[in-house]
This record gives C-alpha cells, structure tokens and sequence, in this order.
C-alpha cells in the first residue's frame, strides 16, 4: 500500500455534510489547497493559491479556526493521526477543496477505506479524477470559467451525483448543454442555488420540478455550522 503520498492541506475539521445525497452525514472534511478553475462566486477563494510562503506546520492546520490561506504538508499517516487525536467520531471522509482532484486521491482512498472509512471527492470535474472504485465522486461542473478548464467526459461519466450551482438561467441551459454533449443518462442531479439569495432558490426550486432533478440546499449555512 503506496502511503508515502503527501497532500498539500487548508483545512480539517468535522462536521455534517451539507450538500448532496449525503446531506446530514457525519464527516471529516479534508479541504486542499489549490484550484486554477477561477469561478467568479468561488467561497473558498483562499484555496487557489499554493504560496510557498504560506506554508506552515501541520499542526497548525489542525488547529485553524479561521478561514485563510495558510496550508500544511501531510501524509496518510499523519492525517490518521490527526483523527485520533482529535477523537473523530465521522466515519465518512470528505476530500474537497481547492480542486482535489489535481493531486492523486487512489492512495488516500484506499488506506482509509481500508481503515473503515467511506470517502467522497467534490470536484468540479475538470481534472481526471483519481481514486477508488468505491469512492463517491460528487461532479460540480464549471462551465466557462475564467481558468479555461473544461468539464472532462470521463468526470461526468464517473460522477456519483452531478451537483450543479445555479444563480441565472445561463447555468441551467449550461448544465442541459454538457448532460446533451456527454449523452450523460441515468446520473442523480441535484440543483443548488449558488447563494441563499431568493431569486437564485427559485430558480433551483423549479429547474428542479421540470427536470426531475433534486435539490440541494447547503444545509451548513441554513442551521450555521461549518
Ligand atoms: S472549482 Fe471550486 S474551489 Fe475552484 S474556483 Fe470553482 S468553486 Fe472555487
């Protein structure tokens, strides 16, 4: 088993999964640095860059209260340790970010798998995704963003469950585009309003009756909870 592999780390703490058909889960979020997607709403904008001068040491990621961009170098190893001690109870791993999948998630995937846990991956779907067989892959494509990525048919088609952000009309006829250029069937939609702003609810309330769709509301910032 391949656990020398290291992970450039914002983030780790546990919590409920608030988004998705996981949604109420208990899990550890492992959030890591990096992203060159360059969506304009983007809320975790201070994973985009891997500052070597923001740089600090492991533990004071796990320590982190507040949101910045300050990341840490971890292995597998280390990253079961930090669950123990901090007495994680979750049994289901969230792997997000940034983009995760630009970094090599099969190894992760497998020890902790190994270990008892379930994994998930969010990605936006513009990177080849790498992990295990049983890993739930959550795909939130961006489509048009300012990086000039595009969404891969292989992430579609791999994809779990297709989360799609949606706050115009334009995302809604984005998402219908990709599903009819992929020919992407038979995938669990979930339609999510980009803010908790009214008109954007809406709209995800009735792309989703006219689809068939779900909907996914980001339940951590209704009830306040990271
Ligand atoms: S892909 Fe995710 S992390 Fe990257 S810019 Fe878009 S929303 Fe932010």
């Amino acid at each position: 088993m391949q656990t020398d592999t290291t992970y450039k780390i914002n983030e780790i703490f546990e919590t409920l999964q608030g988004e998705g058909s996981f949604t109420g889960q208990p899990s550890i979020f492992i959030r890591l640095q990096g992203c060159p997607v360059g969506c304009s709403w983007c809320d975790t904008k201070h994973t985009w860059n891997v500052s070597i001068e923001k740089e600090v040491e492991p533990q004071s990621i796990v320590t982190k209260k507040i949101e910045n961009d300050s990341w840490g170098v971890f292995t597998i190893e280390q990253l079961k340790a930090v669950f123990l001690s901090e007495g994680y109870q979750a049994k289901h791993i969230v792997i997000t970010g940034g983009e995760p999948c630009m970094y090599d998630l099969l190894p992760l995937c497998l020890e902790f798998e190994r270990s008892g846990y379930s994994c998930q991956v969010e990605t936006s779907g513009t990177f080849e995704i790498k992990v295990s067989d049983k890993c739930w892959v959550t795909v939130s494509p961006k489509v048009n963003m300012k990086g000039g990525y595009k969404v891969l048919k292989s992430a579609l088609l791999r994809a779990n469950e297709i989360k799609h952000p949606v706050a115009t009309e334009q995302h809604i006829d984005d998402l219908k585009a990709l599903i009819d250029e992929h020919k992407i069937v038979n995938k669990q939609i979930y339609i999510q309003p980009i803010s908790q702003k009214k008109r954007a609810t809406e709209l995800a309330i009735q792309s989703c009756i006219d689809n068939n769709w779900r909907l996914s509301v980001q339940m951590h910032k209704y009830i306040g909870i990271e």
